[in-house]
């Protein structure tokens, strides 16, 4: 089976990520425009038609921006928990109600021939979920939006051969840089969003060799750089005498355009 995956876009301003096989794909969050969405598929060849729905993780905004022109225009179905949907459904939302699905949380459903299963972690939302999907024997875990890695959201991404996670900020540039202090506190908590540091502390605590590909996500646009969060990881490696092999690959993903197409074979 082939399987594709591509970061369109990945940070504090916007997520959305593609899964595909050689039939069909799946979107994970609609946090950038349907129209940005629809015209980085077409860069990339991809026919909005083979898109089967769209995977949704918490209701703030740079994971939902262009969910209700994605539901009314194109009918795509979007899959989220019913605790997830009570979070996005407002009077004021104008999501085709012919496009909800609601998904079990930590139970397989099966889309577009991938099994999908949903789980928990905590960050400031109502409800937060991560992906873990299955297609064939390899593995996909996505979770950008968590303060800690629990102990329910561990094993899914120890088990990923593609893990993408998040790494979210700097710890000195967060503390040194002019965030009111209540908003550094919030993003440091154990709700928060998870800094470089225990991104790289957990990787570097769980690394195999089935790991392929490690794509740190969801970097602050004002408290991160795709360097610092690189070095902070390789750095972690390097202290703890890990070498990575030939089939394994750290990348950052782009803020606003995506980045390449990783393909797992
Ligand atoms: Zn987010
Ligand atoms: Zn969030």
């Amino acid at each position: 089976m082939r399987l594709n995956f591509c970061s369109l876009s990945s940070g504090s301003s916007g997520n959305c990520y593609y899964l595909g096989n050689e039939f069909h794909g799946i979107l994970i969050d609609a946090g950038i425009s349907a129209t940005a969405i629809r015209k980085f598929l077409k860069g990339m060849d991809i026919s909005m038609q083979t898109i089967m729905g769209v995977l949704i993780s918490h209701n703030h905004s740079d994971h939902i921006k262009g969910l209700e022109v994605l539901t009314r225009k194109n009918s795509l179905p979007a899959f989220t928990t019913p605790k997830v949907w009570e979070s996005i459904l407002t009077p004021h939302t104008k999501i085709s109600r012919d496009c909800i699905r609601e998904i079990p949380m930590q139970q397989k459903f099966h889309l577009a021939g991938f099994d999908i299963e949903a789980f928990p972690v905590f960050h400031d939302a109502p409800e937060t979920i991560g992906f873990h999907i299955c297609a064939g024997d390899k593995k996909i875990t996505i979770v950008t939006d968590l303060g800690h890695i629990c102990n329910t959201a561990a094993p899914y991404i120890k088990a990923a051969n593609l893990i993408v996670l998040e790494s979210n900020y700097d710890e000195q540039m967060l503390m040194n840089g002019g965030y009111p202090h209540f908003l550094k506190a919030r993003i440091r908590s154990d709700h928060g969003h998870l800094g470089n540091h225990q991104t790289a502390e957990f990787l570097a605590e769980n690394i195999t060799d089935n790991h392929n590909y490690i794509c740190l996500a969801h970097l602050s646009k004002n408290n991160n750089t795709p360097e610092i969060a690189l070095q902070t990881l390789q750095r972690r490696f390097s202290e703890k005498g890990i070498v990575l092999g030939e089939q394994q690959e750290i990348l950052v993903l782009n803020r606003n355009v995506p980045t390449k197409m990783i393909r797992l074979i």
